[in-house]
């Protein structure tokens, strides 16, 4: 039986909002943190020892019904995207709903283990609220609509909306988890879906600017993407972009009174950055960006401009994508990777991207997504390397210790110590 309270010291304590804390205690008060600071101001129950203590990790992307490819080579390579659409959609076509659901519940418990504790999930028709909602962990769960075909579009559409019907209120508080809608792409998903969806005022989550051929097909109906939408028969000569730039589709006019999560935005035009700024939102809406290191690498795609959106103050969070295009559903391996390209981006902000941020996308900023006292204790404890380094967020990232345990409202989930708490 879980105690009532429990003080758990740590080698480092990385709270996201407040500064780091070596050696220290963090206070579990029933299911929220009830105290945290040095472990000389408080006696802890249990000693955690090489580890550090941060925020449950934000996985701001992701589609948990997807499995890896079945000929997939063990190591990152470029390689090209539409040639990947491609054997993404042969897999699709391959599976039923039941795979489906085993596989996100599959991906679920791996997302836990690897200290998520808040996921933004794509999911056909809601396949995966069932896993999802019977799951220690929080999420958003965004029904997908597709369709350049009016056909298409119509059938995708209404599945989503009789599985949106089904999910009450009451359920989604009970689960910690909030439905939503997701049109897939631009170049997949006609306007009038755009439009319908912003005006259900469920929280949206689209890919956008995802590649090149995304581009040019905007702006000119042509090109290799053209070509790919004829080839799997999802091409409707009728089709007209709501405009020719990505950005046209979530923040022209009406298109901007919604929630936003954007998959991707590597070519985001620059000049459009500023409208990516949460300042830049109507009425307390929000926009943010999920940036998936390992899969934007793995197509080879220039240069993710988060570093630029950061400085104009767009709010970037990190997504692993699906196991189709990432090894892992560990943020903490994206974070890494990230780390291992970039080591000029702080430790601390990326901490922040892969936390905070991401909570703050999702609207859970309040309830999770640090460690502050009255938020939910949703903690990733991870194994630190017996070395010293004067920065901490060294020791978490150049390392390949895992994630030790996972604590959801307070409860040990997963991981060790399970059963000593
Ligand atoms: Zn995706």
């Amino acid at each position: 039986m879980r105690r009532d309270t429990l003080t758990v010291r740590a080698r480092h304590i990385l709270p996201v909002e407040g500064a780091p804390i070596e050696d220290g205690c963090l206070t579990i008060q029933g299911p929220r943190i009830g105290w945290l600071g040095p472990a000389a101001d408080r006696a802890a129950d249990i000693d955690l020892g090489n580890v550090a203590i941060v925020p449950g990790f934000v996985n701001a992307h992701t589609h948990l019904e997807l499995s890896s490819l079945s000929d997939e080579a063990p190591t990152i390579r470029v390689e090209d995207e539409l040639a990947w659409l491609r054997r993404v959609i042969g897999q699709r076509r391959g599976s039923s709903d039941a795979t489906y659901r085993v596989t996100a519940a599959e991906n679920v418990r791996s997302s836990i283990a690897a200290g998520t504790t808040l996921l933004a999930d794509s999911t056909t028709a809601g396949l995966s609220w069932g896993p999802i909602s019977g799951a220690p962990i929080r999420a958003v769960v965004f029904a997908e609509v597709i369709g350049l075909r009016r056909d298409r579009g119509l059938m995708t559409d209404a599945a989503a909306w009789e599985w949106l019907k089904t999910v009450r209120p009451e359920a989604q508080v009970a689960a910690c988890s909030r439905v939503g809608l997701s049109p897939h792409a631009p170049y997949s998903t006609s306007g009038w879906l755009y439009h319908k969806a912003v005006s259900s005022r469920f929280p949206l989550m689209t890919h956008l600017a995802e590649m090149p051929e995304e581009l040019e097909l905007l702006e000119t109906r042509e090109g290799p993407m053209r070509a790919f939408l004829e080839e799997i028969g999802a091409w409707d000569d009728e089709w007209e972009p709501i405009g020719p730039r990505p950005s046209d589709y979530v923040r022209r006019g009406e298109l901007r009174n919604a929630d936003w999560l954007i998959a991707h935005g590597t070519y985001i035009d620059p000049e459009d950055f500023w409208q990516f700024r949460p300042e830049a939102a109507p009425d307390n809406k929000r926009v943010a960006i999920a940036f998936c290191p390992r899969t934007h690498a793995r197509f080879g795609h220039k240069a993710h401009p988060y570093r630029q959106l950061l400085e104009r103050g767009a709010i970037v969070c990190l997504g692993t994508d699906s196991l189709a295009s990432a090894e892992t559903l560990g943020i903490l391996d994206e974070m890494r990777f990230l780390h291992g390209r970039d080591e000029s981006l702080s430790g601390e902000l990326l901490l922040t991207m892969a936390t905070l941020f991401g909570a703050w996308a999702l609207r859970a900023e309040t309830s999770t997504g640090s460690l502050k006292v009255g938020k939910s204790a949703d903690l990733a404890v991870i194994d630190l390397p017996d070395r010293d380094d004067a920065d901490p967020y060294r020791l978490l990232l150049e390392s390949d210790r895992p994630v030790a345990a996972t604590v959801f409202e307070g409860d040990f989930v997963v991981g060790r110590w399970m059963n000593v708490v």
